[in-house]
């Protein structure tokens, strides 16, 4: 490849920053929306994608970016021959842009038509093509060989960064619920507690455990017992803020919310949702409709000495007990 002029110093700083930011993060989503920021800074536009294969190896869109406005919509894509060209090649591609998709999707060549559609595999372990980065320019402009030099660099951290994650995300899940593991809920705690000692800051928590559950599997057996534990799960994520709290399976039927940034009433307003979204949900389950409340109770790290987390947690489960000798489906937050 003939390198352009250009300032090698320059880009070996932004490719060094962009690595490092992709190569350091471990959470998915984040990984996601770095990939786009730095693909859209060193290619110089504002629209991209990114495909991943689901399971069945079928092409989806995890992530994109249009137009500024992100979005993770999940939505099957077709293989276009220009992505098969460079799965095959293990190289980018440049075509005109797929005239029938809201995604910057490399469509075929045409001889007047300009290629503003780049499309660069992102290749991880074994040689694996893991997916695609796609990207749109409005303006016409050809990309350079040196910007698809440093895009190509940074593909390969982002494949690489991506498996990680996912083998990551596997290791702290619960296989049941999705949820985050307990396990993942105290790495998470000590690195919060350490930073509020070191920065200051807000952090809460919220235990919670399913009232009755004994009766529920008694009456309707485990397995339906089990689908009514998924659909809690799924409630108590709806009612987070994504992103931000840490939803954990603590353990059978108990769950803890860790909240980083938000003050006890924040999490009383939010454990309180979390307690409304139960009662007032159906829980269809193929043994039938099922009633489900939980309990709760909520603390703050600035309630215990020293800043130590696992009082924190003290304090919220013994809360939850007093929820529960009250007469459960409520929060408590105090004493
Ligand atoms: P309380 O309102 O006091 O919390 O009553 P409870 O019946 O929920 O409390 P208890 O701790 O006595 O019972 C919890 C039950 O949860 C017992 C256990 O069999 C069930 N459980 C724990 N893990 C699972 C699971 O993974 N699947 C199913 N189906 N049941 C589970
Ligand atoms: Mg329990
Ligand atoms: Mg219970």
């Amino acid at each position: 490849m003939t390198m352009d002029k250009f300032d090698f110093d320059a880009t070996l700083l932004t490719v060094n920053f962009a690595t490092r930011l992709l190569a350091m993060e471990l959470d998915k989503d984040t990984l996601l929306d770095r990939t786009l920021e730095a693909f859209c800074d060193l290619g110089s536009c504002k629209d991209a994608a990114i495909m991943t294969y689901d399971r069945k190896g079928d092409l989806i869109v995890v992530a994109a970016s249009l137009d500024h406005e992100r979005s993770f919509p999940n939505e099957t894509v077709p293989m276009t021959k220009a992505m098969d060209e460079a799965a095959k090649s293990r190289a980018p591609v440049t075509r005109p842009k797929h005239e029938g998709s809201l995604y910057p999707l490399p469509g075929d060549s045409c001889e007047e038509c300009p290629e503003t559609c780049l499309c660069i595999p992102l290749v991880g372990s074994r040689d694996l093509v893991k997916g695609f980065v796609t990207l749109y320019r409005k303006n016409d402009k050809p990309w350079s060989n040196a910007e698809l030099f440093q895009l190509g660099i940074v593909s390969t951290v982002a494949a690489i960064s991506y498996e990680n994650s996912e083998l990551f995300r596997q290791t702290i899940e619960d296989s049941l619920t999705g949820l985050y593991m307990r396990r993942y809920l105290f790495i998470r705690l000590e690195e919060e507690t350490q930073r509020i000692k070191r920065r200051g800051g807000d952090l809460s928590v919220i235990m919670i455990d399913i009232d009755h559950f004994k009766l529920i599997n008694d009456s309707y057996g485990h397995a339906t017992g089990d689908e009514a534990l998924k659909q809690v799960a799924e409630i108590l994520l709806q009612n987070s803020r994504r992103g931000a709290d840490i939803v954990c399976r603590y353990g059978g039927e108990e769950f803890a919310v860790l909240m980083p940034g938000s003050k006890k009433e924040d999490a009383m307003i939010v454990a309180e949702r979390m307690r409304i979204g139960c009662a007032e949900s159906k829980i269809l389950t193929t043994g039938g409709e099922i009633k489900v409340t939980i309990s709760a109770g909520v603390a703050n790290l600035d309630e215990c000495d020293l800043l130590a987390g696992d009082a924190m947690l003290r304090i919220a489960d013994k809360r939850l007990y007093y929820a529960k000798k009250s007469g459960r489906n409520q929060v408590v937050c105090d004493g």
